[in-house]
């Protein structure tokens, strides 16, 4: 039976019942396929699995999306048990941060750039949040997802920073059969819009052939995914950004395994895509062994 909790203390006597290697994965809700991969990917490899549900007021800004964040309880906890999850923890703002509030994690550099300078704040959010709940649920591994790629170079550096005693699991993003990255802000678009919105995954994929193509000027793999975006006009680019995938330092010229991202509106609904390069690396093994390692981490054996 799955158990769901939404005080700390309920949390702290269900998570010291379950014995055993302990799995987390960690959501706003209005869950997906994306989500659902997390999950069983954290069931694959630990005895009890714990989820949590919180839409976490510190990482959005006055002016974004909290108050219209798609939220359906009911619907999540079904699916959440389907998938096998022991352990449910939603609890709510004022249990998260109750008055006298005000302590943050502030990771300095990797949360500058991309979504960093998008998003002032937006990653002191989500270091705050994070540290928290890996305190309340304490598992032995964390699984995060390759669409949100900065996230995981954020918490794998307040990991090593803050010697949270657990492993970091990187899954690769879920996508539709269009190619769109399946994310809870897709119920924003409309049927046009989310048609449109694939253009994100063929500019990726036209950046991962000139790659293949041999092409290694980090501003021609940038152009190749512009250009695809450009002549379909279906949004405004916020960024397309060739970054070194453990610290996420610009990279000019690829001679080592890149991340490629991109931020695009589409309807006026922000949108975020990437690839690493060489795109071998998409994978859980490939991912968990690159995106926000240390630095000189060894790549798998298996991958060019
Ligand atoms: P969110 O509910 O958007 O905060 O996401 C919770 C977790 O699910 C984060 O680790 C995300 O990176 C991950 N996630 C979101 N979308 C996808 C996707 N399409 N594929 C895999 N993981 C995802």
């Amino acid at each position: 039976m799955m158990q769901v909790v939404s005080e700390p203390e309920a949390l702290r006597q269900a998570r010291a019942a379950l014995s055993g290697r302990v799995g987390a994965v960690f959501t706003m809700g209005a869950l997906h396929a994306g989500h659902i991969s997390l999950v069983e990917a954290a069931r694959a490899a630990n005895d009890a699995v714990v989820a949590t549900i919180f839409v976490n007021p510190l990482q959005f800004r006055a002016g974004e999306d909290f108050a219209a964040y798609p939220r359906d309880l009911a619907r999540d906890l079904a699916m959440l048990e389907q998938v096998g999850v022991d352990l449910v923890f939603t609890p709510d703002a004022a249990t998260m941060y109750p008055p006298g509030f005000q302590t943050s994690v502030h990771t300095r550099r990797v949360s500058r750039g991309l979504e960093g300078a998008q998003r002032p704040g937006h990653f002191r959010g989500v270091a705050t949040v994070v540290a928290k709940l890996f305190n309340l649920t304490r598992p032995d591994a964390a699984y995060f997802g390759q669409k949100d790629a900065q996230q995981v170079v954020v918490i794998r550096r307040m990991v090593r920073d803050l010697d949270f005693p657990l492993d970091i699991v990187v899954c690769p993003t879920l996508r539709e059969g269009s190619g769109l990255a399946m994310s809870s802000r897709n119920a924003y678009l409309s049927p046009q819009a989310r048609a449109q919105a694939a253009v994100l995954y063929r500019a990726l994929a036209a950046a991962q052939q000139a790659y293949a193509d041999g092409e290694r000027a980090a501003a021609a793999l940038v152009q190749a995914a512009h250009g695809v975006l450009a002549s379909e006009s279906a949004g405004h680019i916020e960024y397309i950004s060739v970054n070194d995938p453990a610290t996420l330092r610009p990279i000019k010229w690829v001679h080592r395994p890149v991340l490629l991202s991109l931020a695009v509106r589409v309807e006026g609904v922000r949108l975020l895509d990437n690839t690493l390069l060489p795109p071998v690396l998409n994978t859980q093994a490939g991912l968990t062994a690159v995106l926000g390692a240390a630095q000189g981490a060894a790549l798998p054996a298996a991958t060019p």
